[in-house]
Formats: structure tokens, sequence, C-alpha cells
């Protein structure tokens, strides 16, 4: 970005907005993305796990173009749409959720959390929700309540909304077994609210923001055993695992036998337009009484349009299968390196994650997990970095990225790991 560029930012935006690149963005085509001075790089930040199909996959665009010449936005619980129905229908059928199904659209992820809590409220009439330490849930009120982080999240911006409480979520790199993760929720049972009272237990299959953790199936067995035996909705917030990332259509589909209530879904479900979603057991999604669900652009026709083409390329393309293979390259090519400040490669599908530790102390580096994603910024591709330290890298590639450009990400990121 030029000087003056970045000085009008500074001037006309608040520092609130941390901004990572210090180039503008002209043009972006599935992986690849080029600057305002015509540098290309290989994008595997990916808007934040938004492109699972790419950006600008052409049949979202064709999609999105159809929908323009039609008609861009009525409000559906003024004038509704057909399209925002059969959205509903497809994931429907698509959830890993026991029996009738019941979905409705909102416009970001956070809104989607916030109405998970509505429905579950409404439909238990309790008032209690249970999250976990490291997870990241949005940037409203409730949802900062909710995450599990306080820097940068929550740091200034309380008091946040009562009944919310956090157990810890395993870990086993960091000394939190799944023993140690229930005996936490015990102790709030005991020590602050009475299960009777808790609405709802809000978890992430794999956590996103906090580190590409990923949930021990005993775990999520017994979050499901505890929710059942007191009646507490269980919610898996698949906003970043969802649409392939994963190997499966959801990350909750590795836990068959611990299904959940009702799951968030957004970012890659509108490759690249703002669409969020929530889809439950029929009987609670029908809590709410009319007019206690929706928004002015809760599923905008645009954006609708837009996710029932990433659910065709995702099916055609066999996206799924696709994660699953080139999430195993990667992890290949990073093991590879041994680099004595890799801790652990971890994650499922393309949901692949690497955190470092100081090979001298052993404690968390977010130093060395800062200078990878420098060198491979100088090198051309885009990288992020998560966890609660800062000390972990996840790639978030589009799923469609062509093969020779995948391997030249790999060559970069072996050649950078080595050295
Ligand atoms: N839940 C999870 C698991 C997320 O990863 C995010 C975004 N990183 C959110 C909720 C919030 O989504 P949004 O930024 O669209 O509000």
């Amino acid at each position: 970005m030029s000087n003056s560029v970045q000085q009008r930012r500074l001037d006309a935006t608040p520092r609130g907005v941390g901004v990572m690149c210090d180039f503008l963005v002209k043009q972006a085509e599935n992986a690849t993305l080029t600057d305002s001075e015509g540098r290309e790089y290989i994008d595997f930040a990916a808007g934040i796990a938004v492109l699972n199909t790419g950006h600008r996959h052409p049949a979202v665009i064709d999609a999105v173009r159809q929908q323009l010449e039609c008609f861009t936005h009525t409000a559906f619980q003024v004038i509704p749409y057909e399209n925002y129905i059969s959205l509903a229908e497809r994931l429907n059928a698509l959830v890993p959720v026991e029996g009738k199904v019941k979905t409705t659209f909102f416009t970001t992820g956070a809104e989607a959390v916030e109405n998970a809590v509505k429905i579950a409220r409404a439909a238990t009439g309790r008032a209690g929700v249970i999250t976990f330490t490291g997870a990241f849930h949005g940037r409203t009120m409730m949802t900062m309540a909710l995450t599990g982080k306080v820097a940068p999240y929550k740091t200034g911006f309380g008091p946040f909304p009562g009944s919310v409480f956090h157990a810890r979520y395993p870990n086993a790199l960091h000394g939190v077994s799944v023993e140690d993760a229930l005996k936490s929720l015990d102790d709030l049972f005991h020590c602050d609210i009475a299960p009777q009272e808790v609405a709802a237990i809000i978890f992430e299959p794999i956590q996103g923001e906090g580190g590409f953790n990923v949930a021990p199936p005993e775990f999520v067995s017994a979050l499901r055993r505890l929710c059942d035996q007191h009646g507490i909705v269980l919610v898996a917030d698949e906003i970043q695992s969802g649409f392939a990332r994963t190997g499966k259509m959801f990350a909750s589909e590795y836990y068959p036998d611990a299904k959940p209530d009702l799951i968030t879904m957004a970012k890659s479900l509108g490759g690249g337009f703002p669409i969020s979603g929530v889809a439950g057991r029929a009987e609670l999604m029908d809590a709410p009484a009319p007019g206690g669900l929706g928004g002015t652009y809760a599923g905008n026709p645009v954006a609708i349009a837009a996710a029932h083409a990433v659910l065709d390329v995702i099916a055609e393309e066999q996206l799924c299968a696709r994660a699953t293979r080139l999430g195993a390259q990667l992890c290949e090519a990073l093991e590879s390196t041994g680099n004595p400040a890799i801790a652990q490669i971890r994650g499922r599908g393309s949901m692949i994650a690497v955190e470092f530790n100081d090979p001298a102390s052993g404690a968390p580096s977010g130093e060395i997990a800062r200078a990878i994603q420098k060198r491979a910024m100088e090198k051309g591709l885009i990288l992020l970095t998560c966890g609660v330290h800062g000390n972990v890298i996840r790639f978030l590639y589009p799923l469609t990225i062509p093969d020779a450009q995948f391997k030249e990400s790999l060559t970069i990121l072996t050649t950078i790991f080595k050295a």
C-alpha cells in the first residue's frame, strides 16, 4: 500500500480494526490474489475460512448474476422467495442432526450464534449457556461473552450479558485431559449453575480461532450424554469447520454417536457473500414465536443464490475428498521438514494447523509463528495465525486450489520451515 493510502486508512478508520496486510487487493480468482501494484499472492487465508470454493468461483458468480437480474432484496419476512426455502430444504437434508430439521438464515456468524442461544432459551425456558476456554463465537455482546479468550476480543468492552460460563476445552498438548474438561463442567454445575438451569452447551467440534483444537470423540459423547440427562440443547458451532473443510460437509459427522441439536454455520456457506444460518431439530427451531427470529437482511436472496452454487460445487468437485487428500499432503510436507519448533501438527481434512514452541524452553512461541508468517508473505504466500498464545499457523487454502499451485505452496512452506 502506498504511504499515502496507508495514512488515509489510519486517519479515516479506527485502529480497533487491526489490519494484517500492508497492501490493497485489486483482483482475486480461486486461490490467487493480485494486489494494487500487480503482485500475485497465493491466498491461504481465504477471507478467514470463507472461500472453501475459492475466490469468485464461476458457478457462484453466475448464480449471483442471475439473481441480480431478478431482485436483490425484499426482506424474507415481508415478501418470501423460493430460493430461501429450497436452501433450507437442502441443508435440512445435509446436516447431521437427528429427526426432522428446520433451518433459518441470517447474515454473520455472530448473528447465527446469537440466534442459536435465543432458540435454546425459548425452547428450554432456561437462561444458562456454557462454552469453553479458547472458544471464539463472535464480536457482538453475547458472542463476546461466549468467547473464551480475553485479549483482544473482550478487553474494555464489558459488562457482558450474564448466565454465561466457561468450562475447559480438552487439550492434551496443554495438559487438559478429557477427564479434566468434564471435571470442570461438573465444577460449574456445583459452583455456578445447576444443570437444570442451563439452556445450551455451545462448542466447536474443531476450535477455529482457538488453534484448530480437535474435540476428542469421548468428550463430545460425554457432552451429548450430559445434555440428554439434563435437557440441555447441544449446539455445534461449525462456522469455521463447515462446508467440506474437514473432509466432511460438517465436522460433526466425525461424531456420529453424539449428534448436536443445533448447528450454526456461516463463512464458506456463502462463497464470499454474507450469509449464516442455524439448522436444528424442528421442535427446538419452532420454539420462538412468529416475529422472534429474522432481521432486515437475514437470508439475503443474492447470498442465498451464492450458497446454492456453493453446495453444487462442493458436490460436483468432490471437495470433501479433495480436502482429505490435500490435507494429508500438507501434513506430510510439514512433517518432512523436521523443524524442531513444531510442537504439533493437527486437524482433520484440510482444517490443519501447526503449533510452535520455543525449542529451548518448550514455551509457546508466537514469535516463531509470526516469523514464519512473515517469511511466507515475502514469498507471496498469505498465512493466518491462531491459538490462545498466537503460536499456531492455520492453513485455509481454497479446496478448489489447482494441483500445481498447491504443490508450489508446499515447496514454499517446506523451504521456509527448513530455513
Ligand atoms: N464462530 C466461529 C467458530 C468463528 O470462527 C467465527 C469467526 N471467526 C464466528 C463464530 C463469528 O463469525 P462472524 O465473524 O461472521 O460474526
